[in-house]
C-alpha cells in the first residue's frame, strides 16, 4: 500500500538549486515538500562540497561580458530537434555548419538579469556574500563567493526553509513522475518506510548523472573509466530526474558528450584536490612526451580545455613537472589543492624513474622544452607574459620559463567530474520543455539536472543558475497550484508509453 501525501509543490532534491525551489515556493504560499535521497547529515549535492564562486562583481551586478561568453557565435539559432514549435522551427533545415545546439539567448539573459536578485534574497535569508581569494593565480573575470561556501547556502536556506514550513523527506529518493489530465501532479518515491506518492506541482533539482556510472558510460564512452565525481556531493546525483523527465518526453539541452571537468591530483580523497599550477611548468603523458600548451591563457578559463586534453592521454594521466623557480611564484600553492605531497628528483632523470616515466625520452622532452624558451625578460607570474617558446610543438603560449633548477617536483593530474552538461531543456520561466517545444505543465527544472553549457564552462556560473532558476521555478510552481492546478489520480507514466 503506497503512503499519499498531499502538498502544493514538491521539490527534489535539497542542493542549491532545490533549496531556493522550496523557499521560493513556500514564501508563494504553497504548502512543499523536499525530497532528498540523503541522510540529513550528508544533505546538499555538489552544493554542500562547492566554494561556490558566482562569477558576479558586485552583489548587484553580474561580471563583465557574463552573457556573452555564455552565449557563443551561434546565438539564436534554434534547436532543430524541436519539431512543432511555430517560432523554433525553420522552414527549411539549417545549413549543417550552423546546425549546432545552442544556448537560449532568453534563458542566459534571465540569468544575468535575476542572478543578483537572486543573491540579494539569499542574503535576505542570511547568506552573507564576499570576494573571497580563489585558487586561480591569474583570471579572467571577477568573482564573489558565500562565505563559508555552498555549505554556508544548504546550512543557512535549510533554516530558511524549515522556517516557512517546508517539510524535509531525508533518505527518500524521486523514482517516477505521476501525471493527469492536469499533467504533472506528483512523484513516487523510495523513504525509509517503503514507496510512497507525493501529490503536488514537481520542481526537478536533483543533479547531473555523475554519480551514475552506467549513464556516464552511456554518452561519454570510454572516458567515463578515468575520471569520478570531484567531491562526494556528486554521488548523489544519479540522473534520476533527467530519467524521470525523458521518460514524458522531455527536451535535452546541453552537450551530452561533455562535463565539466576539473584536474585533480588522483591520489587524493579530499574534496577538490584540484592542480592548477601546470602553467608554471610542463605537462607529460605516460610516454613522457608533451601534449598541449600548458598556459594559452589565464588559467580560470583554460583549465577544463588543458583537462580534456590530459583526458584524452593513455590512463586518461599526466604529470606537471616544476622546477624551484616554478615552487618561487608567488601563492603558487593556493592552485595546489592536494593532501598528497608531490613526488621529487634532484635531476629529471631521477624524477622520471619515481614516476615511471621512460627516463631518455622525459629527458630530451624537458631538454627541447628548455632549448625552446625564450629570454626571460618580461617574466610576470600573475598576467599572461607572453613569454612564449620558439619552434616548439606543441608550444607553450606564457610563462616560458626553462625547467633547471632543481630539485625537481611533479603531481599526477587526472580529469575528475564536476558535473555533466547534458540536462533537461527550460523555458526561462523554468518549465521543462518536451520534444515539441511545449512546456510541461506542472513540471519545473533548476540546477545542474537542466542542460546549458555545449562546449567550455562557463566559470563560476553553475551555482548562480541553480539559485537564480530555483527561486524562479519555486515561485512558478507555487502559482501554478494557486491558479487551481488540481492533484490528480497519480498514475505513474511508463517509460516509453
Ligand atoms: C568541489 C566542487 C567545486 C565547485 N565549484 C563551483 C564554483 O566555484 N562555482 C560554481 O558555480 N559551481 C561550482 N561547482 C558546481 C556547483 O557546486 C554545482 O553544480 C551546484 O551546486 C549544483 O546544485 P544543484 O542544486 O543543481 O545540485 P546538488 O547541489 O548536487 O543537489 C542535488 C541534490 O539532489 C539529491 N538527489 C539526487 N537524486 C535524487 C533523487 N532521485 N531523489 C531525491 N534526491 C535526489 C542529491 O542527494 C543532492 O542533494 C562545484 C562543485 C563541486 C563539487
Amino acid at each position: 500500500m503506497t503512503n499519499t501525501h498531499t502538498y502544493d509543490v514538491v521539490v527534489v532534491g535539497g542542493g542549491v538549486a532545490g533549496l531556493s525551489a522550496a523557499v521560493s515556493a513556500a514564501e508563494s504560499g504553497a504548502r512543499v515538500a523536499l525530497l532528498e535521497r540523503s541522510t540529513a547529515a550528508e544533505t546538499g549535492g555538489n552544493t554542500r562540497y562547492t566554494e561556490a564562486f558566482l562569477r558576479m562583481q558586485s552583489l548587484d551586478e553580474v561580471a563583465d561580458g557574463f552573457e556573452e561568453i555564455l552565449v557563443d557565435d551561434f546565438m539564436g539559432h534554434p534547436d532543430p530537434s524541436i519539431v512543432n514549435d511555430a517560432a523554433l522551427a525553420p522552414a527549411r533545415q539549417e545549413p549543417l555548419y550552423r546546425a549546432t545546439h545552442t544556448v537560449n539567448p532568453d534563458y542566459v539573459a534571465t540569468l544575468a538579469e535575476q542572478a543578483p536578485q537572486a543573491l540579494r534574497w539569499m542574503a535576505g535569508h542570511g547568506v552573507r556574500f564576499d570576494f573571497v581569494p580563489t585558487p586561480f593565480l591569474t583570471q579572467s573575470t571577477t568573482r564573489m563567493a558565500p562565505v563559508g561556501g555552498g555549505l554556508a547556502i544548504v546550512e543557512t536556506m535549510g533554516r530558511a526553509a524549515r522556517a516557512l514550513g517546508v517539510e524535509f523527506h531525508f533518505e527518500t529518493t524521486a523514482r517516477r513522475l505521476t501525471v493527469s489530465e492536469a499533467g504533472v501532479d506528483g512523484v513516487l518515491a523510495q523513504g525509509p518506510d517503503g514507496s510512497a506518492l507525493f501529490q503536488g506541482a514537481v520542481v526537478l533539482a536533483c543533479g547531473g548523472y555523475q554519480g551514475n556510472f552506467e549513464m556516464m558510460a552511456r554518452y561519454h564512452g570510454d572516458r567515463a573509466m578515468t575520471s569520478r565525481p570531484v567531491a562526494r556531493g556528486g554521488n548523489y546525483n544519479k540522473g534520476d530526474g533527467l530519467e524521470m523527465a525523458l521518460a514524458l518526453g522531455a527536451a535535452t539541452a546541453g552537450n551530452f558528450s561533455l562535463f565539466h571537468a576539473e584536474p585533480v591530483d588522483p591520489r587524493s580523497g579530499e574534496p577538490e584536490a584540484a592542480i592548477f599550477c601546470f602553467p608554471y611548468g610542463v605537462l607529460l603523458n605516460k610516454e613522457g612526451t608533451r601534449f598541449v600548451d600548458e598556459a594559452r591563457g589565464t588559467v580560470d578559463a583554460w583549465y577544463e580545455r588543458t583537462t580534456r586534453s590530459i583526458q584524452a592521454q593513455t590512463e586518461g594521466i599526466a604529470w606537471v613537472i616544476l622546477d624551484q623557480q616554478g615552487l618561487a611564484v608567488p601563492n603558487i600553492m593556493a592552485g595546489v589543492r592536494t593532501d598528497i605531497a608531490p613526488v621529487t628528483g634532484a635531476t629529471i632523470g631521477e624524477l622520471a624513474a619515481r614516476l615511471g616515466l621512460p627516463v631518455g625520452t622525459t629527458e630530451a622532452t624537458v631538454a627541447a622544452y628548455n632549448a625552446a624558451c625564450p629570454d626571460p625578460a618580461g617574466y610576470d607570474p600573475l598576467a599572461p607574459d607572453g613569454l612564449a617558446t620558439t619552434g616548439l610543438v606543441p608550444p607553450k603560449s606564457n610563462w616560458s620559463l626553462p625547467l633547471e633548477h632543481g630539485p625537481y617536483v611533479a603531481y599526477p593530474v587526472m580529469a575528475a567530474n564536476v558535473f555533466t552538461f547534458g540536462g533537461l531543456k527550460t523555458t526561462a520561466d523554468a518549465e521543462v520543455v518536451d520534444r515539441d517545444g511545449r512546456p510541461m505543465r506542472g513540471l519545473y527544472a533548476a540546477g545542474e539536472l537542466t542542460g546549458l553549457y555545449y562546449s567550455n564552462y562557463t566559470g563560476s556560473t553553475s551555482v548562480l543558475r541553480g539559485a537564480t532558476f530555483g527561486r524562479i521555478a519555486g515561485e512558478r510552481a507555487a502559482a501554478l497550484r494557486a491558479a487551481g492546478a488540481s492533484v490528480g489520480d497519480g498514475q505513474p507514466l511508463e517509460a516509453g508509453v
